[in-house]
């Protein structure tokens, strides 16, 4: 079964608007969002100043803050963060439990905008993480054993994996690409069907960083 890298529909210039009115229209229709300061976490290795980072805390009472036009209300499909995370509407939850789709979980994001008040907003993670085959070029290059700072290779030939080591998954978190969802045809499937707005999809195996 084929999976997908699903991201950012910006990701690809010509898949959802012509090159002309993408900076503008596109944009303001379909703001980033941001998380607070309190959602974020901060790793500090003692060794090495260059591994110091931030990561999003996983607990509840997570927040984020959408970079909105004013008087923006309109409930999106997909929300995505300026680090990468997949954020999801409420719409889009449900149609994902309907489907009785398998592998990723949500956690509810307390959205504000700059102004007031956003649409609810759901934190969307694969719960599996898989390795991808060597034959991608993805490999561990270094690894702190201090602090757990890992460095990766870009993927050389697409996102190659052993789908049977995921059975039934939906959704699926690849090492060494954090912030990275691939998810299965028939999660394809479901956005194609239901038009779901800003997000792109790319078969894995061509897919490049
Ligand atoms: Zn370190």
């Amino acid at each position: 079964m084929a999976f997908y890298v699903l991201e950012p529909a910006e990701d690809l210039d010509e898949a959802h608007c012509s090159a002309a009115d993408y900076a503008d229209d596109w944009e303001e229709a379909h703001p980033w969002a941001k998380w607070t300061a309190q959602s974020l976490r901060e790793i500090h290795c003692p060794v090495d100043p260059a591994h110091h980072r931030q990561v999003v805390r996983e607990d509840t009472d997570l927040g984020v803050i959408l970079s909105v036009p004013e008087g923006w209300e309109r409930e999106m499909d997909f929300v995505w963060t300026d680090r990468g995370e997949c954020l999801v509407g409420e719409r889009v939850l449900k149609l994902l439990r309907r489907a009785a789709l398998q592998g990723f979980s949500v956690l509810p994001v307390r959205a504000r905008h700059e102004e007031g008040t956003a649409p609810r907003l759901w934190w969307l993670t694969a719960i599996r993480e898989v390795a991808a085959l060597p034959s991608s070029g993805i490999r561990l290059l270094d690894r702190c054993p201090a602090c757990g700072w890992e460095r990766y290779s870009e993927a050389e030939k697409g996102i190659l994996i052993d789908e049977a080591c995921a059975p039934g998954a939906d959704f699926l978190r690849l090492v060494g690409y954090a912030s990275l969802m691939l998810v299965s045809q028939r999660v394809k499937s479901l956005i194609v069907a239901e038009s779901l707005d800003n997000c792109a999809l790319t078969p894995a195996g061509v897919w490049m960083p």
